[in-house]
This record gives structure tokens, C-alpha cells and sequence, in this order.
């Protein structure tokens, strides 16, 4: 790189303000569509839960793991994707905005780029936004309930629109009469009109849209075909070669007990 002369504008680089992490906490990066309410209506998401924009979403997070530096796992729901980096990282040393802005524009260019493949025909009618934000949690405790928060929201969320979407594609009511029918209701209440008036059992619904998806680091063996010219031969043959590549691979599964944390112990490791 050729050496850059100070000029006198130089000095204007002291008001951008120290955004560095705090050392030794978990750095979390958690980003959400903006206004996907319209984006879903727009795009013609089936509801309550569309596969196609659930798988495109993980997509997206692997890339995200695949392309940065540090990501030890990730968690995501509905619109949403937090990605934990490890504490002890220093990527860009610990600037908070470079976590942020290079999580969020990875994801979002993923995010045009991978469309067509999960939704074929269906066009992307207009550039979609992603906001972004960057919380500190000094404990691994803090961590825990961090990603146990949004497992609950995904939960809590998935429940009401299951019930929600059932009183108005089944049942015939409208957005509004669903509303006020839901109005007030417990979890208990939730599952029992499931489980009387459509007899649906709520713990029988797909794993993916009541658990959301886990992305965690997963050694997987690979089969590739390589050319490769043998020292005693003239011509170049083809082998199979196996390889052990590291993949962000997903998982349905509840991560607010203890099972998932005892299952995968080098995620909290440093
Ligand atoms: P970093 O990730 O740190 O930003 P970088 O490689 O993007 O690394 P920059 O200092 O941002 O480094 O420099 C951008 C580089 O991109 C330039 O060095 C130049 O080589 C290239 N580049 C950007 N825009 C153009 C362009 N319009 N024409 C030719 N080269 C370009
Ligand atoms: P904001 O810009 O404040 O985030 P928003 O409209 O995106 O506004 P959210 O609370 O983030 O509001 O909710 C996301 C909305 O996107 C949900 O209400 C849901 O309608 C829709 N949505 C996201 N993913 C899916 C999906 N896979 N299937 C169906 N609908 C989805
Ligand atoms: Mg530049
Ligand atoms: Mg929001
Ligand atoms: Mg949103
Ligand atoms: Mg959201
Ligand atoms: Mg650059």
C-alpha cells in the first residue's frame, strides 16, 4: 500500500467515537427485517409459518458464520438472527459497529442473493432492510438467558399464530374476531382450542417453527472428486478424496434446559 501523505483534513478522523466491546464478554449481534409484516404480505409468505423464508433466513446466518471471523453460534426466528461471537475475540478489535455492520450487510446481501433458490418463481418485488444491534453479556449465564429469551418469544409467537391463523383460515373469522377471540388468553387456553375445535396438538407441530433453528459448528466429512496427476504416471486421474470441513449446521431443538449446553460443552468453552 502506497504510504499516504497526513493531510491537514486528517484531524476530523478524532470525532469518531471508541466503540470497542468490553474484553472477555460474549459479543451478540442480533439483526431484524424491517417492516416484514409487509415484506411476508407482499411476497405472498403462507402463514403462520412459511418454509421458504424460514430456510432462506438460515441460509443467509451460514453464510454470515462462514464468511466472518469468531461466530460460535447463532440462533434464529421469524425474521430475526442473533450471532454469538467468542468472548475472547478481537476481530477488528472489538468494534462494536464492524460486528454490527458486517453481520447485517453479509446477511442482507445473502439474503438478495439466495433468494431465487428457495423462492423460485416468486419475485423480490423491492431491496429489503435488515436493522442491527450489539449487546455485551459479561456471564455465560447471561448468555443462556439471552438465547432462552428468544427461544420464548419464538414459542410464545408461534403459539398465538398457530391458533390465530387457524381461527381465520379454518374457522372463517376475520383478522379482527380472531383478535378479540384470543384476547386475554393463557398458553393452556391456546392449546385447547387447538386441540378441540382442530384438533391439533400443539407439541406435534414441526420442530422448526415452535424451536426455531440453532446454528452450531459441526465437523462433516465431505466426498470431492480431485484431479490429480500420480508421480509415476502421464495422465491425470480422477480420486475421491475425503475431507473433514467445518459446517454451521442447524438444529430444532431447546436450548433453555440444561441437555443442549451439556450436548455441545465446547460452545461456552473459550
Ligand atoms: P477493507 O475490508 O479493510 O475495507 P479493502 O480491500 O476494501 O479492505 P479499502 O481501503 O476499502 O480496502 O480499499 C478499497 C479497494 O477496492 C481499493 O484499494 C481498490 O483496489 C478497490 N476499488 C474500490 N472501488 C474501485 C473502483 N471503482 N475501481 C477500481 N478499484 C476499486
Ligand atoms: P420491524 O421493522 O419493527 O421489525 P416487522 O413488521 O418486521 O417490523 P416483526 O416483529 O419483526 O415486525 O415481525 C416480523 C413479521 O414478519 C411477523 O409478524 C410475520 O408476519 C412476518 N414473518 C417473518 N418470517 C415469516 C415466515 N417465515 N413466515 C410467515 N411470516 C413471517
Ligand atoms: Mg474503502
Ligand atoms: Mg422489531
Ligand atoms: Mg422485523
Ligand atoms: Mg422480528
Ligand atoms: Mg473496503
Amino acid at each position: 500500500r502506497a504510504p499516504m501523505a497526513k493531510s491537514k483534513f486528517e484531524y476530523v478522523r478524532d470525532f469518531e467515537a471508541d466503540d470497542t466491546c468490553l474484553p472477555n464478554c460474549w459479543v451478540v449481534t442480533r439483526l431484524d427485517g424491517r417492516n416484514f409484516h409487509r415484506f411476508a404480505e407482499q411476497h405472498g409468505f403462507s402463514k403462520p409459518n412459511d418454509d421458504r423464508a424460514l430456510h432462506l433466513m438460515t441460509k443467509c446466518a451460514q453464510t454470515v458464520m462462514q464468511e466472518l471471523e469468531d461466530i460460535v453460534m447463532a440462533y434464529g426466528q421469524s425474521d430475526e438472527y442473533s450471532f454469538v461471537f467468542k468472548k475472547k475475540s478481537n476481530w477488528f478489535k472489538r468494534r462494536a459497529s464492524k460486528f454490527m455492520t458486517h453481520v447485517v450487510s453479509q446477511f442482507a446481501s445473502s439474503y438478495v442473493f439466495y433468494w431465487k433458490d428457495y423462492f423460485k418463481d416468486q419475485p423480490l418485488l423491492y431491496p429489503p432492510g435488515f436493522d442491527g444491534r450489539v449487546v455485551l453479556y459479561p456471564s455465560n449465564q447471561n448468555l443462556k438467558d439471552y438465547l432462552s429469551w428468544r427461544q420464548a418469544d419464538c414459542h410464545i409467537n408461534n403459539l398465538y399464530n398457530t391458533v390465530f391463523w387457524m381461527l381465520v383460515q379454518r374457522s372463517g373469522l376475520t383478522p379482527v374476531q380472531a383478535q378479540d377471540r384470543l384476547q386475554g388468553t393463557l398458553a393452556g387456553d391456546k392449546n385447547e382450542i387447538l386441540f378441540s375445535e382442530f384438533n391439533i396438538n400443539y407439541n406435534n407441530e414441526p420442530l422448526i417453527y415452535r424451536k426455531g433453528t440453532v446454528l452450531i459448528w459441526q465437523k462433516v466429512k465431505e466426498v470431492a472428486t480431485k484431479r490429480i496427476k500420480l508421480p509415476k504416471e502421464t495422465e491425470e486421474k480422477e480420486v475421491e478424496v475425503t475431507r473433514t470441513r467445518s459446517k454451521a449446521v442447524p438444529l430444532h431443538c431447546d436450548i433453555i434446559g440444561d441437555q443442549f449446553w451439556e450436548d455441545y460443552p465446547e460452545i461456552l468453552a473459550d
